[in-house]
């Protein structure tokens, strides 16, 4: 049974020309940077607006919606849904039901983004442009959908980023406008959309999972994070990604900080047998050494028993031999007695 809702051809076709539309201009409006130019000041709101809701898809669509990795409250829930829609990159819902799907089914043809079945481009942007499955399923996150306001969001996703670049605007005028809702949208996007393509092509496996997930330090800083995504497919349930201290996981640096205040809670970690891949090895290297030697002493168990075998089938030979004989000596012995 197909999860996704059945693609409208006709509505299908306008709202990908509709989204193409935005994603091409969005592009081309941020090149004017290089003759509006800008302050200090519109850098830092192109940083600061790209961190925040990297921080909200992240932490927000992907940790708390998508896998429910620490709880919140009902109105921080909100804040996380309407962070996460400044970004625009579609509904709450939408978004965080169709990422259970790409864990459910992840490299297979169920899977929306995998590059494996069609292309790294399509992996990177296609698939959120495409506008091909684009209504939402609650059936895929009914423990979310029951909530209206989450529902309203999901919907009027495209409200959030509207109010911000409005504020943007107020900010520095157009500049503002070009550096906090443009350049740092379009970067946004590029940022985010890494872990669907590069995540799973780029970078090493720590862990064996049935999908193509990699873990790759860079893609992990310019997301917050999200980079440990072998990590993140082999135990998805957890709050942090970035396993190691070493593993640099922005994101969950701050809901630590957000946890410290009150604001989130119960943050999940992996077990202790996720966190040591390295006893695993040693104990799959062990095992793999003490059936080389026990597959070792069979085969001179089974050359010893051959020979045994051997030896007492000759001995059995020679013994029939004997007794034949015996049977002819005493058979020719009767037959002398008898002449
Ligand atoms: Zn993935
Ligand atoms: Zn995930």
């Amino acid at each position: 049974m197909d999860p996704l809702p059945a693609p409208d051809a006709r509505r299908y076709t306008a709202l990908r020309l509709l989204s193409l539309s935005l994603f091409i201009g969005m592009h081309l409006g941020s090149l004017a940077v290089f003759w509006l130019g800008g302050t200090w000041a519109d850098v830092a709101l192109c940083v600061g607006l790209y961190g925040l809701r990297m921080f909200g898809i992240t932490a927000g669509y992907h940790r708390y919606f998508a896998h429910r990795s620490y709880k919140t409250s009902r109105w921080f829930q909100f804040v996380l849904a309407w962070i996460g829609s400044m970004s625009i990159q579609k509904g709450v819902l939408w978004w965080a039901g169709l990422h259970r799907v790409h864990h459910r089914w992840s490299d297979t043809p169920r899977d929306l983004h995998s590059p494996v079945q069609r292309g790294l481009s399509y992996a990177h942007v296609g698939w959120i442009v495409s506008s091909e499955h684009d209504d939402t399923d609650m059936a895929l996150i009914p423990d979310f959908a029951k909530y209206p306001e989450l529902r309203w969001i999901n919907t009027y996703y495209w409200v959030p980023a509207l109010i911000m670049a409005a504020g943007c605007y107020a900010f520095d005028g157009a500049r503002g406008l070009v550096w906090g809702a443009g350049l740092s949208t379009v970067l946004l996007w590029h940022g985010t959309f890494t872990i669907n393509s590069l995540s799973h092509t780029w970078g090493s496996r720590r862990y064996e999972t049935t999908d193509t997930s990699r873990n790759n330090f860079l893609l992990a800083l310019i997301t917050l994070g999200e980079g440990w995504h072998n990590n993140h497919h082999h135990y998805m349930n957890s709050a942090n990604q970035g396993f190691f201290w070493w593993e640099v996981d922005v994101s969950y640096y701050v809901l630590r900080a957000l946890a410290a205040v009150g604001v989130v809670r119960d943050l999940r970690k992996p077990p202790a047998h996720v966190l040591r891949p390295g006893l695993v090895a040693a104990a799959t290297t062990r095992l793999a050494v003490v059936k080389a030697a026990a597959e070792t002493h069979l085969a001179v168990a089974r050359e010893a028993v051959g020979e045994v075998k051997a030896v007492a089938e000759t001995r059995l030979a020679e013994a029939r031999e004997a007794v034949e004989s015996a049977v002819d000596d005493a058979s020719a012995a009767e037959t002398n007695a008898t002449s």
